[in-house]
């Protein structure tokens, strides 16, 4: 055992140490309280025997400090003392000590308490271990060794939490096997739970991405989420299990929907996590899961959810603005700036399903805005419609040049704007 001796009289410092080495431990030796806390800063020790009276900070404070310090992390701390009053002793067992020896110090009885603090430490140990299996235990199915929904809620809101921040599409997966209740009443309860281990296990198989988190989310349905999973993803990853636990071909005689077990999927792929939340998703994913019971079973429906439409108008023109609010929202978002240097910016963001962009727009020629537009990979298929003052003859050369995909002629009028805008969204 590492143990850190902190004394500050030498005489003693010499002495404690030799009886620490002939118990056969290893001693690290700090002079006051100040040299004890740096030490413990980067070096590990596993028992700590104080001396109480030093100058600077004295043993109980020092204590104090490295408690706060360790935290959770628990180690025996012993005081060394000259004193033996009650109170001084009442007063170190409450400063986070754990024994206490009155100087001066016979190596048997150090011998002694070193080897009743190791015990103890021991102890404390194997119950963490054992508190951290039960934490393990706590957060799994008993059948399936899956999370359970309780923990699966926990992480979940995580993820989403986090694809809401980084803008990442996540999925949800939710599937149910199909006809069990006749698979219990044909093969017995016990076989019931072994298919059940069965899907399990060609989930678990199916969905082996560090970051995507399966459960058992009733008894023969689970769920799953997976972060960073576009709508591609999801069908290509649904149809996986759906066809691995057909694979497996464990008969169901009594199945009305083939002759092995069989489950049905149902999927939601979220674009932008910030704009709704996990449960009304949760409800969207149980959604495709039943059109998929009533397409037959043993199939996937996976869905976008689809965002409120946004346009985003870049433009400095008032009353181009207000008609376009009078028209649009609040069914449609709105997003506007009157700074063509932030269009790019704001159509990265927010994935606008339309861009009205003016041409005569003051602090930046509007034709270097939508060039940028559609030159930039991840903003060149947003629809862009120009606007201006210009002839009509002159806005359509600018939109083939530029290859924005309509335009229209100031001042707008509500029914060529709601005709032009209803082509795009
Ligand atoms: P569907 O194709 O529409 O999903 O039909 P189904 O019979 O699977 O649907 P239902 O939800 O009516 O039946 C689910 C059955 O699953 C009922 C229940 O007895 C059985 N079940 C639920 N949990 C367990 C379990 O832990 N073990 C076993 N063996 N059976 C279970
Ligand atoms: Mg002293
Ligand atoms: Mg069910
Ligand atoms: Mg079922």
């Amino acid at each position: 055992m590492k143990i850190l001796l902190v004394e500050d009289s030498a005489t003693i410092r010499y002495a404690m140490c030799s009886y620490i080495n002939a118990a056969g431990h290893n001693p690290i030796v700090a002079e006051s309280g100040e040299e004890a806390l740096q030490i413990l800063e980067n070096t590990p020790v596993d028992m700590i025997i104080m001396d109480v009276e030093m100058p600077g900070l004295n043993g109980f404070e020092t204590t104090r400090l490295i408690r706060e310090a360790l935290g959770e992390h628990w180690i025996p701390i012993i005081f060394v003392t000259g004193k033996d009053e009650d109170t001084s002793v009442e007063e170190g067992i409450a400063a986070g000590g754990d024994d206490y020896l009155v100087k001066p110090i016979s190596q048997v009885i150090l011998n002694a308490k070193i080897r009743a603090m190791e015990r103890i430490t021991g102890m404390r140990n194997e119950l963490s271990e054992l508190n951290k299996e039960l934490t393990v235990l706590s957060q799994r199915d008993g059948l399936t060794g899956l999370f359970n929904r309780r923990t699966f809620e926990e992480k979940a809101q995580e993820i989403w939490d986090m694809s809401a921040r980084s803008k990442q599409p996540l999925t949800i997966i939710l599937l149910d096997i199909d006809h069990f209740k006749l698979y219990n009443d044909c093969y017995g309860h016990p076989a019931g739970d072994e298919c059940i281990q069965k899907v399990s296990a060609a989930l678990s198989k199916s969905l082996s991405r560090p970051g995507d988190i399966v459960a058992r989310y009733g008894g023969e349905e689970f769920i799953a989420i997976l972060p960073n999973t576009p709508e591609y993803g999801a069908r290509h990853v649904t149809e996986v299990i759906r066809s691995c636990v057909e694979g497996m071909a464990i008969k169901h005689r009594a199945s009305k929907s083939g002759v092995v077990v069989t489950i049905s999927i149902g999927a939601i792929v979220v674009n932008y996590a910030g704009e709704t939340n996990i449960d009304l998703q949760i409800e969207e994913a149980d959604k495709c899961l039943y059109e998929s019971k009533q397409k037959g079973r043993n199939c996937c429906t996976v869905r976008e959810y689809n965002a409120k439409t946004k346009i985003l108008f870049v433009g400095d023109c008032d009353e181009s603005y207000s008609l376009l609010e009078e028209n649009f929202a609040p069914q449609y978002t709105m997003i506007s700036t009157s700074h063509g240097d932030e269009c790019s910016a704001l159509a990265e963001e927010y994935h606008p399903n339309l861009i009205i962009l003016d041409l005569s727009l003051e602090d930046m020629n509007a034709k270097d805005v939508c060039r940028e537009l559609k030159e930039n990979p991840s903003t060149s298929f947003m629809p862009v419609i120009l606007i201006g003052d210009a002839s009509m003859e002159a806005l359509k050369q600018a939109t083939s040049d530029l290859n924005a995909n309509a335009c229209l002629q100031k001042p707008l009028e509500t029914i060529p704007l709601m005709a032009k805008v209803k082509k795009f969204v």
